[in-house]
């Protein structure tokens, strides 16, 4: 098999990784209660139908069932999290649960994993970012390195909106609502937590973080490369202004003097958000194929 023929094999695999099917035709009498049955499951007990004589294979889905490898473990769906993310959340979306496991576990998983691993290298040492005059900020920064799951989540969540708005006309995965919007800004923590990590270890792989979200989002939404790129340029500029805004709005609590500077700082965030989030929104829908869907 040559290169090419293995970049095309992978692709197969990247939209359609498994296929599921009734392997058990006919009609099998359960070995566990008795009941007669057709299908891969007892409707009765819930015993597999190849169930029965115990045989090699039995011994090694045995072995696979003490370290919990379905396909909804851990290292699947971290495997799948870093090859095909994009085609993974879509399915998850479109109501595919059985592909992996719940986002939420996993994301809890790798801080697990995040903390270990920063442990054993010691790369949790104190290099804190001492703002000054500001005890919030200090307060904010350390709580988020000290919660690795809730912190990635509050800095990804941001995303939501601006992808929201600009990813809604997509070809693919089109008119996603809210809620899938926050789902998918908790698949990117795990995804996020894990280039973070990653880039502890070796700071050039920083580069992951943006690489992973153009991929994702390609694969999620179905843009080609200039309409993902543009779009999620236009979401980081908006993520950007929003943390800004969110800095100088606490910024302004600490300092009782200067309240009517701040107040006018905070239009300037505001309004770039709204002039991408507009624009993007309204060339997003003329440039779109389902125009006819209305919001
Ligand atoms: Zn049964």
């Amino acid at each position: 098999m040559n290169l090419k023929e293995a970049i095309a094999r992978f692709r197969t695999w990247q939209k359609t990784p498994r296929q599921y099917s009734d392997q058990n035709l006919g009609s099998h009498c359960c070995a566990n209660c008795g009941h007669e049955f057709t299908g891969n499951y007892c409707p009765i007990c819930g015993q597999n139908a190849n169930d029965g004589r115990i045989t090699w294979r039995s011994v090694g889905q045995s072995i696979l069932n003490v370290l919990n490898m379905d396909s909804r473990s851990l290292p699947i769906t971290l495997w799948q999290l870093l090859l095909r993310p994009g085609y993974l959340i879509g399915e998850f979306l479109n109501g595919r649960r059985r592909v992996c496991q719940p986002p939420l576990n996993t994301l809890f998983a790798v801080a697990v994993i995040y903390v270990i691993v920063m442990n054993i290298f010691g790369l949790d040492s104190d290099t804190d970012i001492t703002v000054q005059g500001a005890p919030v900020m200090e307060q904010v920064s350390s709580w988020l390195k000290n919660h690795p799951a809730w912190g990635m989540m509050s800095v990804t969540m941001v995303m939501i909106l601006p992808t929201w708005i600009l990813f809604r006309f997509a070809p693919r995965n089109t008119n996603h609502s809210l809620p899938e919007s926050a789902f998918i800004q908790i698949f990117m923590s795990s995804l996020m937590l894990i280039c973070a990590l990653l880039s502890n270890l070796l700071p050039w792989l920083f580069i992951l973080i943006p690489l992973y979200y153009y991929v994702t989002y390609r694969q999620l939404f179905g843009y080609k490369f200039w309409g993902t790129l543009w779009r999620l340029f236009a979401c980081g500029i908006v993520w950007f202004s929003i943390i800004t805004l969110i800095a100088m709005v606490m910024f302004m609590f600490e300092d009782d003097n200067n309240k009517s500077a701040f107040l006018i700082g905070c239009m300037f965030p505001l309004i770039i958000i709204s002039v991408i989030l507009t624009t993007g929104y309204w060339i997003s829908k003329k440039t779109s194929p389902t125009t006819t869907n209305s919001l």
